[in-house]
């Protein structure tokens, strides 16, 4: 069971639609009364979100009045766009930022940013502001996608954090032991910032698979099979998903997460079912 006070986050993205807009607002206000540390709103790199994630988090903060923490990304973005960025947000009152390189969408060429690596945009924050903003920084227990190997990443991880992250969220992942062997390495090497595993509901198997592909995400075998199985089945995948991910999410609080940040693709329910399981 967790505590009253284990911390808890929600992650949205911005959407294009105004019908889009207000499913959002009415997840985050179901979510809001769970007291959450933060939310999130992601950031389309290269810039294709600039507006409606700055849009939605002001509004997240001020309406919602939830701590609202932008992702910002590096990797389409000049210093002087970021710059920019960054005082909008600090005249707001934003005290948190989620620091990224990004990806940028195929179609958009070769990245164009100045900088390059999410470490860089985070020596760059704190160049600009100081200790105004709380970094969060990405982590990827199951290594990042386009890494050499697990040590080469987890040196670029640990340079990310020394550049001056307060915390870390992880990419999501299904199996908690990867979780612990890649906090014992960060811990090894000398990094004390907390990371919090990202956690992803499951309700829909070939999204998941897809996404999941694409982030370097796996999907053990056998919970693999047991959604395959079901087919379209919602109902049973939602009830497996809720199930299996509430029992992950057990597991790594038992063993000393500090916390939970929810994927929810704008959706309060699933990320709910799996929080109330473990508030009993
Ligand atoms: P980095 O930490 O820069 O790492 C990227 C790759 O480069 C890794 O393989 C790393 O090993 C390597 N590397 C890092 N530093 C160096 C260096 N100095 N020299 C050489 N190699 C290096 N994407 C979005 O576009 N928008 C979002 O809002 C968004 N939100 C996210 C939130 C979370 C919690 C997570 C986990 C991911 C999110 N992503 C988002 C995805 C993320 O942008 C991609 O995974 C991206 O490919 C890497 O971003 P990063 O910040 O982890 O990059």
């Amino acid at each position: 069971m967790t505590s009253p006070s284990t911390p808890v986050s929600f992650e949205f993205f911005p959407t294009k639609t105004d019908a889009g807009h207000e499913k959002l607002l009415a997840a985050a206000r179901v979510l809001a009364a769970e007291k959450p540390e933060f939310f999130s709103v992601t950031y389309g790199a290269g810039g294709s979100t600039r507006d409606r994630t700055l849009n939605t988090v002001l509004q997240l903060d001020g309406e919602v009045k939830v701590p609202t923490a932008p992702h910002l990304s590096c990797v389409g973005d000049s210093k002087e766009e970021l710059r920019s960025l960054l005082k909008q947000y600090r005249d707001a009152g934003i005290k948190r930022i989620v620091a990224l390189r990004g990806d940028l969408p195929s179609g958009m060429g070769q990245a164009s940013g100045e900088l390059r690596y999410a470490n860089e945009l985070v020596e760059f924050i704190r160049a600009e502001t100081g200790d105004h903003f709380t970094i969060e920084v990405a982590a990827y227990p199951e290594s990042h996608p386009q890494a050499r190997n697990f040590e080469v990443d987890l040196a670029n991880f640990v340079r990310k954090a020394k550049a001056g992250a307060d915390s870390a969220i992880t990419q999501y992942f299904f199996n908690a032991d990867c979780y612990f062997q890649f906090v014992e390495r960060v811990r090894q090497a000398g990094v004390e910032i907390p990371i919090i595993p990202g956690i992803m509901p499951i309700t829909n198997y070939s999204k998941l698979a897809r996404f999941s592909d694409a982030c370097g995400a796996e999907i053990p075998r056998w919970i693999r099979k047991q959604l395959e199985a079901y087919g379209d089945d919602s109902d049973s995948i939602v009830a497996f998903g809720t199930e299996v991910i509430s029992s992950m999410c057990q597991q790594l609080l038992d063993g000393g997460a500090p916390g939970l940040h929810f994927y929810t693709l704008n959706q309060a329910e699933p990320s709910l079912a799996v929080w109330h399981n473990l508030r009993g």
